[in-house]
């Protein structure tokens, strides 16, 4: 099979789909691996470690698209990518059809079938391929919430960690899932105080044995929520309920509760967000402030840490490529169910019941 990968042409992402390892496995397997010039450079892989591992360089995303059977990429394909797909052409890589109707339509009209990231499943029935991004984003979300707290970006001058005989910052996190875990053990770590508020109880018990005593856990109830927003310094989104619209469980008249230059980093921004007041961003413009509140709502966090991220992401989407190259489409989606899960749409057809749902496609 002849894998393609496109750079990637959304605003400020760095990550890119293959790996230099990657290319070597496909090679040793037989495959062919064809890569547009500097898909990798934003994660820092130069064409020539691609090229000298055995993949051909092409000037342009057109030239990839024209000549592979797989194409593999980070973000759903953008307008100007979806003349380029090709019918019968594979195309495996995130693409949350669901919160967008005219690619679904595109990606119908191509004719291709789409496998997408975010709806495989493992064995026990996780998402595998959206944890590593979580994990970047949760403990990024600490990152940025520092940043943010500086007064020259309208915080309230606070460091986190604080010094000796000065009170460190109060971080609230909401949803001890994956993103919140990894913000708690960041924040745990910088020596702050850190509330995790979880519907969650088990989950709630288990950051409870593991994290440091620093980190206290709250059962999440609209309470607790006012209470731990108006003592905190940062405040950090991270509640999912899998395939709903986010929570909103800071309502905009909260925001007069919490303290001036207060930050809200909202993870959950790609599900809609679980403050009323929160509206994407992107990393041209991360931040805007409502009632002195600083709001960070970035869609696409991972992308701007776009080298650790691309490893991530290539760690757990690689041993896919390689079973989708060495079986064609029908053989891996008959053998690993995982696989058949990621199917989205096939050749005019939507395959996924939650996007034929959303759309009032027929399934
Ligand atoms: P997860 O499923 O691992 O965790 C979500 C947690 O929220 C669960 O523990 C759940 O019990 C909890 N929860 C549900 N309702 C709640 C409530 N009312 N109060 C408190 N907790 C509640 O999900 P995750 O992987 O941690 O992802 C969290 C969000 O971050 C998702 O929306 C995901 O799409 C988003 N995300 C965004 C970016 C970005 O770049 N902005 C990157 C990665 C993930």
């Amino acid at each position: 099979m002849i894998v393609g990968v496109p750079k990637e042409v959304k605003q400020h992402e760095y990550r890119v789909s293959l790996l230099p390892v990657g290319v070597e496995e496909l090679i040793n397997r037989g495959h062919q691996v064809v890569i547009e010039a500097e898909a990798g450079s934003g994660s820092g892989i130069s064409d020539e470690e691609y090229a000298d591992l055995g993949a051909k360089i092409v000037p342009k995303a057109t030239d990839v698209f024209e000549q592979a059977d797989m194409i593999v990429k980070v973000k759903e394909p953008l307008e100007q990518e979806w003349p380029l797909i090709r019918p019968n052409q594979l195309v495996f890589t995130y693409f949350h059809f669901a919160a967008d109707q005219r690619l679904t339509q595109a990606i119908i009209d191509s004719g291709a079938t789409a496998i997408a990231y975010e709806t495989i499943r493992d064995r026990r029935g996780q998402l595998p391929l959206l944890t590593p991004m979580s994990e970047v984003a949760g403990r990024m979300s600490i990152q940025e919430g520092a940043k943010y707290l500086e007064r020259p970006s309208l915080g309230r001058g606070i460091l986190l960690g604080g010094i000796p005989g000065v009170e460190p910052a109060t971080v609230t996190i909401l949803g001890g899932g994956i993103v919140g875990m990894n913000a708690a053990k960041i924040a745990a770590g910088l020596g702050t105080h850190v509330i995790v508020l979880d519907v969650n109880l088990d989950r709630l018990r288990y950051i409870d044995d593991v994290m440091p005593s620093n980190v206290t856990t709250l059962f999440s109830d609209r309470h607790t929520i006012v209470e731990s927003i108006g003592r905190a310094d940062l405040v950090i989104g991270a509640v999912l309920i899998p395939g709903a619209r986010a929570p909103r469980l800071i309502r905009a008249e909260d925001l007069r509760l919490m303290k001036a230059g207060a930050v809200i980093v909202d993870v959950a921004v790609d599900q809609g967000g679980c403050v009323e007041t929160t509206k994407p961003t992107s990393h041209a413009e991360p931040t805007y402030v409502i009632d002195d509140v600083v709001h960070y709502c970035v869609t696409n966090m991972p992308g701007a840490v776009g080298r650790t991220s691309t490893y991530g992401l290539c760690n757990v989407t690689l041993p896919y490529v390689l079973r989708l190259a060495d079986g064609g489409l029908a053989a891996s989606v008959a053998g690993d169910a995982g696989i058949a899960s990621g199917v989205n749409i096939h050749q005019g057809a939507v395959t996924n019941s939650a996007v034929a749902e959303t759309f009032g496609f027929p399934y």
